[in-house]
């Protein structure tokens, strides 16, 4: 059986990535990825503009133990200013451009101002308060890689070096669909053996969260013919999720259906929760991941291989936060397998400790609600004591 960074290296290697860019203006650009390295096409600053409200003037004009220079003109935001007169100072706002002729700027709160001329301190160093042309970046500098998944804050810096739009790859599609007999929505009610449905709303949800774009399949029968039918025409999509029917019983057709139709690369990896777990792929383009039906295995599953396999797709390189933390409780269990246990991650004395959570059965969901990170146990470890280095894996909400 694959590890679990054999299962992933598999995936990644298999990725048949995205071809098609389209162009996007910035309002729509946000969790997008890059399809073209992005240049500056402005620098910042654009121009010598004043860091604060005060006086511009020439350090050369400074003389003396009080020195005094009549001010005339202004500078202000959105206009070029004239030159500054030798022997003379310049009102100047927060961003408004230097005059020509001025090397530094006074705060207003260090200065006198007696009718129309003002006093100055003794001591002004050159280039003080100005901030400088291109001293963030210059025009024509390379601000961003392709593949780079663009965040409100790239925005911000992709308009200010003027950009109105950029390259981006066309988003995936992914169909998602739930396979199992006893499965029915929330809002009807139960019958004898039937529970509600949850894996394929939490698969689409993430998806949409990391940009993709997804079609709901609904819920299929664990039968053979409903499995045929659904998935027929799943070569048009880039992505086929199912949630079910990989394990090993006599309803467990989803593998088998999978082989029919296209090739599998894995179907089980040795981690906990999530071990029947399938990979591969039908067609040319399309790749397929059959996840297990218990509600934490599908969410684990979807976090350490959908989620870093959609990124590579993209052509963006998926990165594993991985933090070191102490544990603040005990914990036993077999080893063997990679575990995931669902854990609170808190900081005490600046410390970061994990608590694992009460109530780890794959099929357990109350504890999802206190969880905001995994703990991450070797293949080997069999105990972790009060105190224990551990390694965790953050959940980030929101991104
Ligand atoms: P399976 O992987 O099909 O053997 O299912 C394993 C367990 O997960 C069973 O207890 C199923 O009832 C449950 N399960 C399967 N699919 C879902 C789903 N979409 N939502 C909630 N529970 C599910
Ligand atoms: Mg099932």
């Amino acid at each position: 059986m694959l590890t679990l960074e054999q299962a992933q290296q598999k995936i990644i290697a298999g990725i048949r990535p995205a071809t098609l860019k389209e162009t996007v203006e910035l309002a729509e650009a946000n969790g997008r990825y890059l399809a073209a390295t992005v240049i500056a096409k402005v620098g910042n600053p654009v121009f010598d503009n004043s860091a604060m409200d005060g006086y511009a003037l020439n350090t050369a004009d400074i003389i003396g133990d009080r020195p005094v220079l009549p001010l005339q003109g202004e500078s202000s935001c959105g206009s070029a200013p004239s030159k500054l007169a030798s022997g003379t100072t310049m009102r100047i706002f927060t961003g408004a451009p230097v005059p020509e002729g001025a090397d530094a700027v006074v705060i207003q709160e260090d200065i006198k101002r007696e009718g129309d001329t003002i006093v100055l301190p003794h001591s002004i160093q050159a280039g003080q308060n100005i901030r400088r042309r291109g001293e963030d970046f210059h025009q024509g500098d390379k601000l961003y890689e392709r593949g780079r998944r663009l965040h409100p804050y790239d925005i911000a810096l992709l308009a200010t070096a003027g950009l109105a739009e950029v390259s981006v790859y066309r988003r995936a599609r992914v169909l998602v669909v739930a396979t199992g007999d006893e499965l029915v929505s929330p809002g009807t009610p139960l019958r004898p053996g039937q529970i509600y449905e949850s894996n394929r709303l939490a698969t689409l949800l993430q998806l949409r969260n990391l940009g993709i774009e997804t079609v709901d399949g609904g819920t299929v029968k664990d039968d053979i013919t409903a499995l045929r039918d659904m998935l027929a025409d799943s070569g048009g999509y880039d992505f086929v999720i199912t949630s079910g029917g990989v394990s090993v019983g006599d309803h467990d057709l989803v593998k088998q259906v999978f082989a029919e139709i296209g090739e599998i690369n894995f179907w089980k990896a040795k981690i906990k929760p999530g071990k029947p777990v399938a990979f591969g792929h039908i067609g040319e383009r399309t790749h397929f991941f059959g996840l297990p039906g218990n509600p934490v295995s599908s969410l684990v599953t979807f976090k350490l291989f959908v989620e870093p396999a959609l990124i590579a797709w993209h052509h963006c390189m998926p990165q594993n936060l991985i933090l070191q933390a102490k544990a603040a409780n005990d914990f036993h269990r077999h080893p063997g397998r990679t575990q995931f246990l669902r854990a609170r991650l808190f900081t005490e004395n600046g410390q970061l400790l994990a608590q694992v959570l009460p109530g780890q059965g794959s099929h357990m969901v109350a504890s999802l609600r206190d969880t905001n990170g995994f703990i991450r146990l070797e293949e080997t470890q069999s105990a972790i004591r009060v105190g224990d280095p551990i390694s965790v894996i953050p959940l980030i909400i929101g991104d």
